[in-house]
């Protein structure tokens, strides 16, 4: 079992405050959405929970399984057990996708001796073209590829918590399909605790969040079941900005 506590998060970038005080706990198991208008601060919360460079935190605490996390450079919360899908995966020149797996293994402890297999079977799991497993990580693939060989990642590594920016962007329905209900999966295989940035209430038709908040103005102004999502999508977010 793992918890993720987001306490009182106070947070600015370049020198603007964006995120005014958040508070989020996320269970192994648990799914929760986080919905909101563009610029509430969604991306700004991945990037402080994961350590990206830039972003300068005023207040409150990240805990993971009561571990500081804010105290700990980026490689160190993954370790720990945090993975994030990145709304605009990065392309790194140079590096295989098994080359880096078989460093993140290294670094968690784990043999790499199955890892290969490990790859071919969430490729199929999630209809990842094999041909592309010896890329360059997202180099030269599509905005879906890239989505989809993130969820592969994801599946592979079996992080405790996710976080997952927008996995729904650029992805068709089938690939929505297939990396939702993977992740989906993972929360009952693995136990993963998820945390879904997302738009579309299609997304959590199939990765069924037990809680929805919605996040305005850096703030979480709602929470609720599913049936907040839906009330989103017929009367988008006037009522709650
Ligand atoms: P969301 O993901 O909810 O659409 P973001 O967290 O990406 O919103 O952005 C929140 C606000 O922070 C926006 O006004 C955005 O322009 C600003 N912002 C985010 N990152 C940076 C940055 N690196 N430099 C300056 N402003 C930023
Ligand atoms: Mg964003």
């Amino acid at each position: 079992m793992s918890t993720l506590e987001i306490k009182g998060l106070v947070a600015s970038v370049a020198g603007k405050q964006i995120l005014n005080g958040i508070d989020l706990t996320v269970r192994s198991g648990e799914v929760h959405a986080i919905m909101g208008p563009n610029g509430a601060g969604k991306s700004t919360l991945s990037a402080v929970v994961m350590g990206k460079p830039g972003y300068e935190v005023h207040a409150g605490e990240v805990l993971l399984d009561g571990v500081d996390l804010l105290g700990l450079p980026t490689w160190q919360r993954a370790q720990a057990g945090m993975h994030l899908v990145m709304q605009y995966p990065s392309e790194v020149a140079g590096v295989g996708l098994a080359d880096m797996l078989a460093e993140a293994y290294q670094a968690r402890g784990r043999s790499a001796a199955t890892l290969e297999a490990e790859v071919s079977d969430e490729a199929g799991r999630i209809n990842f073209a094999t041909a592309l497993l010896d890329r360059a990580l997202n180099v030269d693939l599509s905005g879906g590829e890239k989505k989809r060989n993130e969820t592969l990642q994801l599946g592979v590594l079996s992080p405790s918590i996710a976080i997952l920016d927008e996995l729904d962007s650029g992805l068709d329905i089938d690939a929505l399909r297939d990396c939702a209900r993977r992740v989906e999966a993972a929360t009952n295989e693995s136990n993963l605790g998820v945390l879904a940035i997302t738009h579309y209430v299609r997304l959590l038709e199939e990765l069924k969040p037990d809680v929805v908040h919605i996040l305005a103005g850096g703030r979480i102004v709602k929470s609720g079941g599913p049936e907040l999502a839906d009330e989103l999508e017929r009367d988008g977010y006037a009522a709650f900005v």
